[in-house]
Formats: C-alpha cells, structure tokens, sequence
C-alpha cells in the first residue's frame, strides 16, 4: 500500500486527524470515540501531558497547569501577542525579551508554543497509530490562510517535535474546498466562510484549471462561538443574582457548570426551536430556564452580524462582487447555526455547501491532500494546490528603506532574483536583513533573517553584482540566496524567523519530547533550574569585569559572593527547589549591581559609543546594508 500519510486539522479549539479509506477521507476518532480532540493541553500531577476532552478538566481544576488555543501564539512575538494576553489566560514566562520564542507555563516549566501544539499532534498521530495498528510518520497539516512565515514554520516544527515529517501545510479553506470536491469545476470563484470557536475567517479562493488560489483573506481573530457561550453565561448569572439572590460570577466551579450547560443549549438549539437551559449549582441550588430559537437568535444576532464586515472587505480586496461568487462553503463548528447559514445565504445569494461536516471538512481535506502526496488511488497528478504569500518579501537596502523581491498576493511557489551593489569603495561584506512586510522602512516589517555575504574581493562601490535570489516553497516557507557574480562568492540561508526556533532547538525539543514522556518532570525542572544558573552566573561575571561592580559598596560586595557560593555550590545536585531559592537570592542582591549596569550602558549610548559584540569578526570590515542602487531585476 502507499504511504501512511495522515491530514491533521490543528484548530485553535478543536483539532482532527484523518486518512483516505477507499476513496473517501475518515477522521479517525480518539480513545473516547470522539472525533473531535479539543486543543487543550494540561500535565498532571507526574508532569506528563494530558490532552483533548481529557484535559479539560484541568482548565477548572488547576488552571495553572493547563492551556488552551495555544495557536493564538503560534510564531508570533511578545509584541504581536498583547491582545491575546488581554483576554487568554496564557501564563508567559516573565524573562522573555522582544524578538525571543514566546515560552508558557504550564505547572511550573515553561514550554513553547510549538512544543504544546506538538502534545496534541502526537496525541493525534497516537490515536491514528491506534486506528492503523502500526506507525505513522508523515502528515498534511492546515493552517489558516493568512498564517505568515513565521506561523508557518512553527506548526511545521510542532510537527517535527511530534515525529511527524510534514510533507505540506495546506491553507484551511483550500482543504475545505477539496472535501466538497469543488477542484473538479476546474473554474470558477469560491468563498469559504469559517466561523470556529475562537475565530472568524472568510477566504476568497480563485479557481483556474483546477487549481485553488488564494485571492483575499480577512476576519476577525477574536470572533467565535465562545462569544455566543459568553453572552448565555451572562444571562444565567443575571438571573441567578436576580431570582436566587446570588452572585456566583466569581465561582470558577459553578461558572464552569454554567458554560458546559449553555453550550449544549445552544448546540440543542441549532435543531430545536425550544431548549431547557439547566444548570445544577455547586451549593445545591437549582438553575432552570427556557430559551426559545427566536430569544437566542435575537441575542446572538450583534455577534453573527460581525462576521459581515470582514466578508465584504474579502471581496473588496478580492475585486469582486458578491454575485461572482460561484460556490460558497461553511467551515467551523459555529456554521451550523441555521442563522449564521441564513446571513452566509442572503450575503452571496445562493445556498452554500454544508453538506458535510463543518468542524469535519477542513481535516477531510487535509487527508485528500495527503492521498493526493502519497500517490493513493483517485489523485491525479495535476492537482496541484497552489497558494499565495500574504505578506511581501525583501531585503533591507541603505537607508533603513526595503527593496521588495517577492510582492503579496504572488502565488507559490515562488522565485524572484533582484539584484544590488556595495554603497562604500572596498567592501568585502554585506549583511543582507530578510523583512516581511507592507511598510517602507526595515524597522516596521517583521525582521525575518539576517545573514552576511563576506568575501567580496575589495571593488570601488557600486561595482560588485550581488544577486539575491528569493524562493518561496509549497509550504510558503522562504529560503534566500545571495551571490556576488564577479567573485561568485555565495551565502544561503533557509529563513529562520528571528523569533521562531532554530534547528538545533527544534531538534533538542524533539529529544526532550521522547524523555519526558517517560521521564519525571523533575528531570526537566532540575535542568531548567541549572540553565538559569548560568544564565545568571554569566551576567554576575560581565557586571564583575565592568565599572558597576566598582561602584557598589564592599558589604554589597561580600554578600554577592556568599549567595554566588551558595549558588555554586548547589548548582550540579539535583534539588531544583534550593538551586531556585538561591537563584532568586542571588538575583535580589544583584538588583543595584543590574541597575548599575543598565545605567552604564545606556549612557555609553548617548555618548554615541556602540557596545561591544561579541559575535563580529574583527578582520571582517563591518557589513554595510546594501545600497539602494538596483542594477536590474528579473
Ligand atoms: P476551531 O476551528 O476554532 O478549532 P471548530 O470549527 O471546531 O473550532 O468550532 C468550535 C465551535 O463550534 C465551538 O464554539 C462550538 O461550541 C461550536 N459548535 C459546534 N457544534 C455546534 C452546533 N451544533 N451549534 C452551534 N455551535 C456549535
Ligand atoms: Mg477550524
């Protein structure tokens, strides 16, 4: 038989995995015989992981210890995340620096986000080994449409930390068409309408000789079923404070029993036209209301009416006209709310495809697409997904400005070669700054890479041909080249998003992945605690060799060094809880000398005097950014 590749939907609440069997996709069910695995992660007591229904628990009962939509924080930096932090519970480490990998805590260790989307992964991969009875190694996962670079290649990582080869992230509404057979018309203009737990997107997708293109994506990130479950939850406890005279909103336990029974009202009620919203509270005390289909409609309509904006704007941008849409389809367990395919229908004027599944069809996809790799029965050849970057592409160029290589909107895969020159006579090395973005300057893109091209035989300026080469791979992921042809001196780098994990991190989580399953969390607590000894016995070192250590006082002196010794001393035994003790000790008696120092290094700034880096080659002439004159472009 062909390969086993299975396609995984990793959704922000809920995710899937499933498989092609006799030419249909089939999501294969977890242990309790769902088929759906919500994306929760939690570590019990021992430290080992805990995922899905089996996890939620958790999110009541030690909250601490448990996560959810983790894929909010999925490649993205500190500073890209400051809305989910507003409203997700997310517990980050608090020694993050702008630029760095986003690191959560869970129970006390701290984990990042691919590592905690890898848990559920392998907890899918673990349940279609089940299904399979042998093992599985190689995947199609989805991701949203609009997912950057960076996103990108961290699920692609996640993957690997699990110990599954990805062989292709498809766009979720791209899968979606797939399960509805719609690459068949060959031609024509799809909407794809997606409204999931915590999310709203809507993608319009361009159809030509069976091949899908991306050509607008919009929603709303912060928008989704969970507001539906809020505004009920805020009924029940009105109504509780008014009829039973008690105020309950700050009882996580009895709030937890409120969501649990609003969501099945509401799901009840995406059949029924009355429901019984019931709810036992935790002091014995009895909650019971009607709602009628019209009440729930009435209240939920703002919600709903939100997801019209971001459609209009898709088509805006998308150049086209409601009516020249050919095929709509409803994606995202909140789709199945007769009223959301009510506005969906009267929006595009005409009936959308909700035949199959909503929270099904972008898993059922990605199988098709898995099918289609693995050369199964039924794939052609042709069928070939094609997507686009959302994000332009380039390189910084003198003056802080970016020369553009790869715009948005181009289909991938995608190459594109521009080429550049040195701005000062006798220069041996550029540093080329990898940037993704809309604006002009550098500084307001997202940094992605910087490498340096060194080597060049010294030429008056404007005379080297540096070609820069970009090329964008089916899975949207950017590598670079650059070579300066009269020397054909060449650098290369495959784009690491400069807060994304390198490849030795990736590959130092995969092992850590496979100890710790077996292996005490303690381990892991112990080895933490020791690198955050260096980290601190390395910067007590740097403020000892400079003019802050001079300036504190001689008892200041003394018990830096005892606590140091203590430090040191307990460092290589095994009880992380006195080695974090000491830490924090150590770390409090050097607050004036770390003040100090910030003060020293700010004003060597002011002075204009640059700090001394420690990873320059001195014999290399500083890199200089690439001037602005372009000689040509292909
Ligand atoms: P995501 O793509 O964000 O991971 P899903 O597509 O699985 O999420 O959608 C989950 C949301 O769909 C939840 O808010 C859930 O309550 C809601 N949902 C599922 N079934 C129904 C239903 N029958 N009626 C209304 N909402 C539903
Ligand atoms: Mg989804």
């Amino acid at each position: 038989m062909a390969d086993r590749i299975i396609g995984i939907d990793l959704g922000t609440t809920n995710s899937l995995v499933a498989f092609m069997q006799d030419g249909a996709p089939v999501i294969i069910p977890g242990e309790d015989g769902l088929n759906l695995v919500p994306s929760v992660v939690a570590l019990d007591d021992k430290g080992n992981p805990v995922v899905g229904n089996a996890a939620r628990k958790y999110l009541v009962e030690t909250p601490e210890r448990a996560v959810y939509s983790v894929k909010r924080l999925m490649g993205r930096d500190l500073r890209d995340v400051q809305d989910e932090l507003e409203l997700f519970p997310f517990r980050l480490a608090d020694d993050i620096a702008p630029g760095e990998v986003l690191r959560l805590s869970l129970g006390g260790v701290t984990f990042t986000p691919p590592e905690i989307s890898a848990m559920v992964l392998r907890q899918l991969k673990r349940n279609a080994e089940r299904y399979f009875g042998g093992a599985v190694t190689k995947a199609v996962i989805t991701v949203p449409a609009y997912f950057n670079d960076a996103q990108r290649q961290a699920t692609k990582d996640a993957g690997r930390i699990a110990g599954l080869e990805v062989l292709r992230l498809v766009n979720e509404p791209t899968a979606a068409s797939l399960a509805y057979g719609l690459d068949r018309r060959k031609n024509g203009t799809i909407a794809v309408y997606d409204f999931g737990g915590g999310t709203f997107d809507v993608s319009i997708l361009k159809l030509h000789d069976g091949i899908f293109e991306v050509l607008a994506t919009n929603g709303d990130t912060h928008l989704g079923g969970d507001d539906i479950d809020n505004l009920l939850i805020r009924i029940a406890l009105n109504d509780i404070r008014g009829d039973l005279g008690v105020d309950i909103s700050r009882n996580g336990e009895a709030v937890q029993r409120i969501r649990k029974a609003v969501i099945e009202a509401k799901i009840a009620l995406s059949l029924a036209d009355l429901v019984k919203l019931e709810v036992e509270l935790p002091d014995g005390k009895h909650y019971l209301r009607e709602i009628t289909r019209p009440q729930f409609e009435a209240l939920i309509a703002p919600v709903i009416d939100r997801t019209l904006p971001p459609c209009k704007q898709a088509l805006r941008d998308a150049g086209l006209l409601p009516s020249d849409i050919d095929e709509v389809v409803l994606v995202g367990g909140s789709t199945r709310i007769p009223q959301v395919r009510q506005i969906v229908r009267h929006l595009f004027q005409r009936e959308p495809h909700c035949q199959l599944n909503p929270d099904e069809v972008v898993a059922a996809g990605a199988a098709i697409q898995a099918n289609i790799l693995a050369g199964g029965s039924g794939a052609t050849k042709e069928m070939l997904l094609l997507d686009i970057t959302p994000l332009s592409l380039g390189i910084e160029a003198l003056g802080g400005v970016v020369a553009k290589i790869i715009h948005r909107n181009s289909t991938i895969p995608a190459s594109a070669t521009e080429h550049f020159t040195t701005g000062v006579d006798g220069q041996t090395a550029v540093a080329v700054h990898v940037v993704q973005g809309e604006r002009e300057l550098a500084q307001d893109c997202r940094s992605l890479a910087r490498f340096d091209l060194q080597g060049i035989p010294p030429m008056p300026a404007g005379l080297p041909r540096i070609e820069v080469r970009f090329l964008i791979d089916a899975n949207g992921i950017l590598q670079v080249s650059a070579r300066e042809q009269r020397s054909g001196q060449a650098a290369h780098v495959s784009v690491q998003p400069s807060y994304g994990l390198t490849d030795d991190q990736v590959e130092k989580m995969i092992l850590d992945s496979f100890d710790y399953a077996e292996q005490d969390i303690e381990q892991r607590q112990i080895i933490e605690a020791r690198n955050e000894t260096e980290t601190i016995l390395a910067a007590l070192h740097k403020g000892r060799n400079g003019p802050a250590w001079q300036a504190l006082g001689s008892d200041e002196q003394r018990a830096i060094n005892a606590s140091e010794g203590h430090l040191r001393t307990l460092r290589e035994g095994g009880d992380y809880k006195a080695i974090r003790a000491a830490i924090d000790d150590l770390n409090e008696r050097t607050t004036r000398l770390a003040e100090l120092m910030m003060d020293t290094a700010v004003s060597s700034v002011l002075q204009g005097k640059t700090m001394a880096t420690a990873d320059v080659g001195d014999d290399i002439a500083a890199p200089h950014p690439f001037a602005a004159a372009e000689i040509k472009s292909t």
